[in-house]
């Protein structure tokens, strides 16, 4: 395994992509050449190693034609080393972001959040949301670090006796409609990890003047080997993502991810860079 940072120079005209791209192409690292092949579309970006000429080169170019330049960086593991992780980082499908929606907009009770972000906040009862939000998937991630999973899911996860899960509230449909049977899992005091360790690189913002800072994650996400000690196979961060509301991120161990793959739980899953202490 090894770090390359990506250099992301937004969108920029096409003559001058194709000539950075051009000068640079033999030092992007050949397991990445396929993914971050040339192309006119989406934000440009290069991966590159630290400390070279060509990643001295871009950054020149980028002040040169006044782009705005945003560094992040990646562990490319291969295959095998991938396999072999302890824990990965796991996103999910989330209709209240891609809808801009809250559950309460359906009338899902809560208590005790923050009273300026609503980090923390707990469900008092069953959640409601739309049941045309949910469109039969095995599991979604709701506002409020909510994990909502079918019923086929929680078999999966009594079955392989995962641990991190507690099946407190359900969710249902805003109308009483059936939409199936759905399960919600909420951050408790066993599944919450330690702060994640200081060499995960982070963009932060704190619109409210509460503790709750939100993250945007820009490396893989790391933690010391003793704060995993403890590590259920679910588990959410300490830390806030950044969003509609204060979500914490989700970190599964290998065991989950090779079940939920196995199954077709559809979710993305990054490894995890685990450092010794
Ligand atoms: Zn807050």
């Amino acid at each position: 395994m090894f770090d390359v940072h990506i250099l992301d120079l937004g969108f920029i005209e096409n003559n001058i992509r194709r000539e950075i791209y051009d000068n640079v192409r033999d030092s992007i690292p050949s397991c990445l050449r396929k993914d971050f092949q040339y192309s006119e579309h989406g934000p440009f970006c290069l991966p590159l190693m630290p400390d070279t000429d060509e990643y001295l080169y871009v950054t020149k170019m980028a002040k040169r034609i006044g782009a705005h330049l945003e560094i992040r960086e990646k562990t490319v593991y291969t295959p095998i080393e991938e396999k072999n992780c302890e824990f990965f980082y796991m996103w999910l499908s989330d209709p209240m972001e891609i809808e801009a929606v809250h559950l309460e907009d359906y009338g899902t009770q809560f208590r005790n959040g923050c009273t300026l972000c609503d980090a923390n906040r707990s469900l008092v009862s069953d959640a409601l949301i739309d049941r045309k939000l949910i469109k039969k998937k095995p599991i979604l991630q709701l506002t409020d670090s909510i994990i909502a999973i079918s019923k086929s899911t929680k078999w999966l996860i009594e079955e392989n006796s995962l641990t991190g899960f507690e099946f407190k509230h359900m969710l249902k449909d805003y109308k009483g409609r059936e939409m199936g049977e759905y399960f919600c899992i909420e951050p408790t005091a066993n599944n919450i990890l330690p702060p994640m360790h200081s060499q995960t690189w982070f963009w932060e913002w704190r619109e409210k003047s509460c503790e709750h800072k939100q993250y945007l994650i820009a490396s893989n996400v790391k933690y010391s080997h003793s704060s995993l000690v403890k590590a259920k196979d679910l588990n959410f961060s300490f830390e806030f993502s950044y969003g509609l509301k204060p979500n914490r991120f989700i970190v599964v161990s290998k065991k989950l991810r090779d079940i939920f793959i196995k199954n077709k739980v559809r979710a993305g899953f990054m490894p995890v860079n685990i450092i010794d202490d």
